[in-house]
């Protein structure tokens, strides 16, 4: 068993942050070891600015929102302000919105409805993501107690807009998306100990017929490659040894410097970064999944052997009119690519059902697709019209009802294919980062670099954040039962 010295466990000192995590555990930052410049005069004046302040920080959506959240709770904790678990203990109430399905963007209002009298408690409430992007001001009109309404592009002015705020500024916005920068920030507070995520590339060019994301997030812009790397080390340095790179076509990456690194080779710069064990990317798009990908994987095992490629539909005419730039049999093709590596690669999905005209032969390809791809997971969709999607005006919805019927066929397929995929794992051992504890004495989960989750058992006091052994002795549709192998 190699243990990972984890040096953000340093207890309080001069220069620390203390973070509450969401799980429920208290973990120190060292301020200077994550930023790694040895003065902060910007952190020390807005810290001034802010003193005394609390956050309370809700997200909602995708891991690029949780991830934002990271870098914007490290902005405010940088300014002095200190984050609180309710929204009653804070005086800056913040909610990073999603706006990906009508549901996610329902809930925003109603947790917003839920504050109506906080403002005049003299709290400042704000919207940032994809809601505030759509809505922009007209947030003040249905919520006139919200004072900022940011998107996710204008995060890089986001320490500006909280001066104004600090300043006795009413309302401030922050809705430009012709930006060509990226979000990067002095200091990140980081919720989970074990894997550091790192968005390399944000927004999206790809244009699909049905989503949001081009709207609320911008164009592609990619950060450079030297600086993703000084993160790293960074990181390394700070203990992790398992990074995650994020981008909404994360292997779209197109490197803004000279080097101009593609995406296959800023795989294996992050593996070669001393400490470095694991390295995982998501999200993936077919049309830019190319054979070097695949040969990176096969050469440095630290990349890890799984893939997030969503398909959407398994029908080449669904597929033309979602403009996904592929068809049934070139997405086919590339999972081909994968099947022929050395090393076995685990595929996971996303489906949408019910989109606009979509026959019950076209969803019997989608349902003949996961048959043939056999994934090790998915998450599938209904269908939900956007504001300012193409798709939006097409005609032949579907009804919820049907759309709800083909969910939960689809659900039941991928059930039993991962309930005999994971059966097959019986009896082998795999590597496991251990990130779990249950209350249960003894007993542990964490992660295959395959992205499969496995509980197992095992007499050791303490395996935290450890690399062991585990032999798979069981198995259930969506996760693995197994025993430590010393
Ligand atoms: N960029 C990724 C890609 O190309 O697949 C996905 C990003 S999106 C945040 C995650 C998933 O949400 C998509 O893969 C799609 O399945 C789903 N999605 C996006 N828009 C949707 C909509 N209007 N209705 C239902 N599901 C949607
Ligand atoms: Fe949305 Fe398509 Fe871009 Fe993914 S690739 S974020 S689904 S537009």
């Amino acid at each position: 068993m190699l243990r990972t010295p984890n040096k953000r466990f340093l207890g309080v000192k001069a220069g620390v942050i203390n973070c509450d995590l969401g799980m429920s555990k208290l973990f120190d930052i060292e301020l200077e070891r994550l930023t790694g410049q040895p003065s902060y005069s910007g952190a020390v004046r807005g810290a001034a600015a802010g003193q005394g302040g609390t956050f309370f920080l809700e997200t909602f959506g995708c891991q690029m929102n949780d991830h934002d959240s990271e870098k914007v709770a490290g902005v405010l904790l940088s300014r002095g302000y200190r984050q609180v678990e309710t929204p009653d203990a804070a005086s800056l109430i913040l909610y990073n919105t999603c706006s990906i399905r009508e549901k996610a963007a329902q809930k925003v209002f109603s947790r917003l409805g839920e504050y109506r009298e906080k403002q005049s408690e003299g709290k400042i409430i704000g919207v940032l993501g994809c809601v505030a992007q759509q809505e922009g001001e007209d947030i003040f009109k249905r919520a006139p107690w919200v004072s900022l309404v940011c998107g996710s592009a204008s995060y890089s002015k986001l320490p500006e807009m909280i001066s104004q705020l600090e300043a006795g500024n009413q309302r401030v916005t922050g809705l430009d998306t012709d930006t060509d920068e990226t979000f990067e920030t002095e200091v990140t507070r980081r919720d989970n100990p074990w894997r550091a995520y790192l968005t390399i590339i944000e927004g999206c060019d790809k244009a699909c017929s049905y989503c949001v994301v081009p709207y609320t997030r911008g164009p592609e812009r990619s950060r450079a490659s030297d600086s993703i790397l000084r993160e790293v080390r960074q990181l390394a340095e700070l203990g992790y040894s398992e990074v995650q790179l994020l981008g909404q076509t994360v292997n779209s990456y197109a490197d803004p410097t000279a080097r101009k690194m593609r995406f296959s080779e800023l795989l294996l710069a992050v593996a070669d970064v001393q400490g470095i064990r694991r390295v995982r990317f998501t999200t993936s798009h077919p049309s830019d999944f190319t054979p070097d990908i695949v040969e990176a994987i096969e050469r440095q095992p630290k990349i890890c052997d799984h893939v997030h490629l969503p398909v959407q539909s398994g029908s080449t005419r669904v597929l033309r009119t979602m403009q996904r730039t592929y068809s049934r049999e070139e997405y086919l093709e590339k999972i081909a690519m994968m099947r022929g590596a050395n090393r076995p690669i685990a595929i996971t999905t996303d489906i949408i059902v019910g989109f606009p005209g979509e026959t019950e032969s076209d969803f019997e390809e989608t349902i003949s697709l996961l048959e043939e791809v056999r994934y090790t997971g998915l998450f599938a969709f209904k269908y939900s019209p956007r504001p300012n999607t193409p798709s939006l005006s097409m005609n032949d919805a579907i009804p919820e009802e049907e759309k709800g019927r083909r969910l939960a066929v689809v659900q039941e397929k991928q059930r039993e294919i991962q309930a005999a995929g994971n059966a097959e794992m019986a009896g082998q051992t795999f590597e496991v980062l251990v990130s779990g504890k249950s209350r249960r004495e003894y007993q542990w989960s964490g992660y295959t670099t395959s992205h499969r989750m496995i509980s197992f058992a095992s007499q050791e006091r303490e395996l935290l954040g450890t690399y062991v052994q585990v032999r798979v002795t069981g198995a259930g549709p969506n996760s693995l039962v197994g025993e430590h192998a010393v």
